[in-house]
């Protein structure tokens, strides 16, 4: 079962993504966890990459094509996955010549989005999440990825779930979506 999570930063796709994970048994890749185990390297990419996620901006599409592919080649990922925060723009997803099994859209409103990572920053400072950085991230989630709904809608492979429902709710709509279609 191959499966993409779609949705703004906030909207659960890692918390549901990690649940997939245990209730199905294929391995959960965040292109984001990539990245951001990256930026910790002392190489001239790792500071590009640090720059580039401090800034909210989204690495180039070559780049990280290249590298969410490359990983995808590993053992573990041939019996499947679920990918979280990749494919993110068109160029990637027309790029990206996997056999997608089912695309979900966890679907939260913005000001939604903005209340929880607000919280999360209180709580917990990650690097790339500074206000401006996540206002960047939404205005980018508008422009660069929301052109994919479209894209997997038009394959008959997305699924919209409700994304401001409670975390066991979200994930039995998901769980149903996957044996039911
Ligand atoms: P995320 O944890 O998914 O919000 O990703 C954190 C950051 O990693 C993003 O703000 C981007 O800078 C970068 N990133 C993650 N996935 C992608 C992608 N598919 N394309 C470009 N940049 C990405």
């Amino acid at each position: 079962m191959k499966i993409v999570l779609i949705g703004l930063q906030g909207s659960g796709k890692s918390t549901q993504g990690n649940l997939l994970r245990q209730k199905l048994g294929v391995p959960y890749l965040a292109s984001g966890d990539i990245f951001r185990k990256m930026a910790m390297e002392e190489s001239t990419s790792g500071k590009y990459v640090r720059e580039t996620l401090a800034a909210g901006q989204l690495v180039p599409d070559d780049k990280t094509i290249s590298i969410v592919e490359e990983y995808l080649t590993k053992p573990e990922y041939e019996g499947g996955y679920i990918l979280d925060g990749f494919p993110r723009t068109l160029v990637q997803a027309q790029a990206f010549k996997e056999m997608i099994d089912k695309v979900f859209y966890i679907r939260v409103s913005d000001a939604e989005a903005w209340k929880r990572l607000k919280l999360r920053l209180a709580k917990q400072k990650r690097a790339d999440d500074s206000p401006e950085a996540i206002k960047r991230r939404i205005a980018l989630f508008h422009k660069m990825t929301e052109p994919l709904l479209d894209y997997y809608r038009a394959k008959q492979l997305l699924i919209e779930i409700n994304g401001e429902q409670t975390i066991d709710k979200i994930h039995q709509d998901i769980i149903f979506k996957i044996k039911h279609g």
